[in-house]
């Protein structure tokens, strides 16, 4: 990305082995990210021209001498941020704030091959060789799977509960189907789009609320008996969707957000009497990865639906700006 709305699709060196830790992979896919689109729309700067993505799958071509999961041939998924696995906060689940943490997408995954630094804590290889029709769903295992799912956890979604989902991109709709998975009763997707409400209920949601902010909280308490849900994943990261969020929460109540927090400022006395417990940050993806790939290989989630348009990496561009225009959720980069 040279700049706002500037996406160019160049030639750079390929990417080698730095550290005996790292692994260098060849992707079968990568895509675009909704928060790829946040420099791209200018509200986050970019001082020079940067590799992009940070989303991946494919086939490890290379290892570090000390790398000991994953071995070349191997077919990979990764997290957006590189781990080591081993650190008191890795241990205790929190991958992506690993001590040693590095960002992938430094290294610019939307690419024909990626050096994946501390490749034993951040890869998950799948069982063989994976259909290629599976590829999808492994590639939004890496990022909006993992987030979505994250999300359903921070807001301790459990069986029986009440689920509000904010925000209908890739991550809302995946964090639908995570609160499916993990048992939820009723699903409340808000969204106001056709297109994704579809995807929403084919995902699990129960059902749909159009409104949105203070409008979209009263909707929310009137289906809920006037308490709130139980448990609510926000998936945008803007101050009127975060308060939505915690609006839309019933006291003693669960809020996981997930959406990258732009200008984002809680008002502290609200929050004192909301009463509802906050968990969120950047999802830590590799804790979740060998159960989503289980789950995924077994053909008992289908999260690649969230790409309604793939094409091939030098039209990238074209990409951004079907994502940026709304005309597509999520776009698949083959390279
Ligand atoms: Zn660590």
């Amino acid at each position: 990305m040279h700049g706002p709305g500037d996406v160019r699709v160049e030639q750079r060196d390929d990417p080698e082995i730095t550290v005996p830790t790292d692994a260098v992979i060849r992707l079968a896919a990568t895509c675009v990210c909704g928060s790829d689109l946040w420099p791209y729309r200018g509200i986050e700067p970019v001082r020079r021209p940067s590799p992009m993505g940070h989303e991946y799958a494919g086939i490890v071509e290379e290892a570090g001498r000390e790398v000991r999961s994953v071995k070349p041939g191997d077919f990979v998924i990764g997290s957006f941020m590189a781990s080591d696995g081993t650190c008191e906060i890795c241990l205790a689940g929190y991958q992506s704030r690993c001590a040693n943490v590095e960002p992938v997408g430094a290294n610019g995954a939307q690419a024909e091959y990626l050096r994946v630094p501390l490749a034993d804590g951040t890869l998950a290889a799948t069982r063989g060789q994976p259909d290629p029709a599976l590829i999808p769903s492994l590639l939004a295992a890496s990022d909006v799977l993992g987030t979505g799912w994250f999300g359903a956890f921070a807001a301790d979604v459990r069986p029986g509960k009440t689920v509000a989902v904010v925000g209908d991109g890739a991550v809302g709709l995946l964090a639908v189907l995570a609160a499916r998975e993990l048992g939820a009763e009723r699903i409340i997707a808000m969204s106001r789009h056709q297109a994704r409400q579809k995807l929403a209920r084919e995902f699990g949601a129960t059902d749909i609320v159009t409104e949105r902010g203070d409008d979209g909280v009263a909707r929310v308490k009137e289906m809920t008996g006037g308490y709130g849900a139980h448990s609510v994943i926000e998936a945008v990261g803007t101050q009127e969707s975060m308060m939505q969020a915690i609006r839309s929460t019933r006291p003693g109540g669960h809020v996981g957000y997930v959406g990258v927090a732009h200008g984002v400022e809680l008002p502290g006395q609200e929050l004192f009497f909301a009463e509802v417990h906050l968990l969120g940050g950047p999802a830590p993806v590799r804790r979740f990865l060998p159960d989503l790939i289980s789950r995924i290989e077994d053909r008992s989630i289908d999260p690649g639906k969230v790409f309604d348009l793939a094409l091939p990496l030098d039209q990238a561009a074209d990409g951004y700006r079907a994502m940026d225009e709304r005309r597509a959720i999520k776009t698949l980069l083959q390279p």
